[in-house]
């Protein structure tokens, strides 16, 4: 496995041949679903650019601008880089807490940072890796003011921007960067990767089924099954909306909005899971089983595919996805959430009257 990295063997193969061939690119963008491990890619990158391969203990000698590519993972920078401690690789992300759209996005406070920051030579190995993550919630004037830094690359920096959404970023800087696509793993890739982290052989099949190829949600639901609770309560809510009425429906939604103000990122994995749910009924109520990621609930799926109309799984579905968009961009939660709920599709205990 080249680069020790699980899966999309095809970017790292372009990343490493560039390495090798002595033509890295100042900017690289990072595009491709959530979790498939962009990010941990990155620090790869980064790693390559500042190994010495020198696992000797004590103080390495100043590392010479060497040929050396595949990051060894075992040496100071490989292992100050994986801890976040390597003083020259640094990820530039939103505010983690607070409220307000300020705060869900990169400001241009945050690039004149950057640009302070790049001026300087690297202080302990030979790049600068700066590691946009996510890039596309940058707003539009941070990207204008970080095109004249893309337009003008300092030597001896590397930029990586992350993005699932790319077309949120403007084609000038889009156009500056290499692309490196990654893409959903296999399931059996999935698979393997956890038996080989120690998930027993009778759960990983299910877990890999359960991650859609995203390997870093498979590998975090390995390393804290408690995740997995999260996922039997989101179930349990998706199923008992059918059946809640408005009042109902109106509490849950208050409930999810104080959630979503403490716990993003737990409130929005929920809509997450709902979509799978449902996608998963559209897909019984279509014959195709073989491709239900929920393989352990088939009875209740079945259920639900035969009690709710595909028109209004449809629309609850379009409505997630709406919900979402407005999560993400934090315009307002409350009204978000109660307007999905509502979308929620309805059991028909009204079929059998005449
Ligand atoms: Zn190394």
């Amino acid at each position: 496995m080249p680069w020790d990295f699980i899966g999309n063997e095809r970017a790292v193969a372009a990343l490493d041949r560039a390495l090798r061939e002595g033509r890295p690119a100042h900017a690289y963008l990072f595009a491709g679903p959530e979790r498939v491990g962009k990010g941990a890619l990155a620090l790869k990158l980064a790693q390559a650019l500042n190994c010495t391969g020198d696992t000797a203990h004590g103080e390495p000698a100043r590392p010479e601008p060497s040929r050396r590519v595949e990051p060894c993972g075992a040496c100071q920078p490989c292992r100050r880089i994986a801890a976040g401690l390597h003083a020259d690789v640094q990820t530039v992300t939103v505010e983690p807490s607070g409220e307000g759209p300020q705060h869900k996005a990169i400001g241009v406070g945050q690039i004149r940072e950057v640009e302070r920051a790049v001026i300087l030579s690297p202080f302990e190995g030979r790049s600068r890796v700066v590691i946009f993550d996510p890039a596309d919630v940058m707003t539009v004037e941070a990207q204008n003011a970080f095109l004249k830094t893309l337009e003008e690359p300092p030597p001896q920096v590397a930029f990586v921007l992350i993005a699932t959404r790319e077309e949120r970023l403007l084609p000038t800087i889009r156009s500056r960067c290499r692309r490196v696509e990654l893409r959903l793993l296999p399931l059996a890739v999935v698979e393997e990767a956890l038996l080989e982290v120690g998930v027993e052989a009778e759960r990983a099949p299910l877990l890999a089924r359960l991650s859609r190829g995203r390997i870093g949600w498979a590998l975090e639901m390995a390393r804290d099954p408690s995740q997995l609770d999260r996922r039997r309560e989101a179930l349990h809510f998706v199923r008992a909306l059918a059946t809640m009425t408005v009042a109902e429906r109106l509490k849950l939604a208050e409930r999810l909005a104080v959630d979503f103000r403490r716990d993003r990122e737990g409130a929005l994995s929920l809509l997450v899971e709902w979509q799978g749910w449902w996608r998963d009924v559209l897909l019984i109520q279509a014959g195709a089983q073989d491709g239900v990621a929920n393989q352990d609930r088939l009875a209740e799926l079945g259920q639900d595919a035969q009690r709710c109309a595909r028109a209004g799984v449809l629309a609850f579905l379009r409505a997630l996805l709406a919900a979402r968009r407005h999560l993400e961009e934090n315009i307002q939660p409350r009204l978000a959430l109660e307007v999905v709920l509502l979308e929620a599709p309805e059991a028909a205990i009204t079929a059998h009257l005449p």
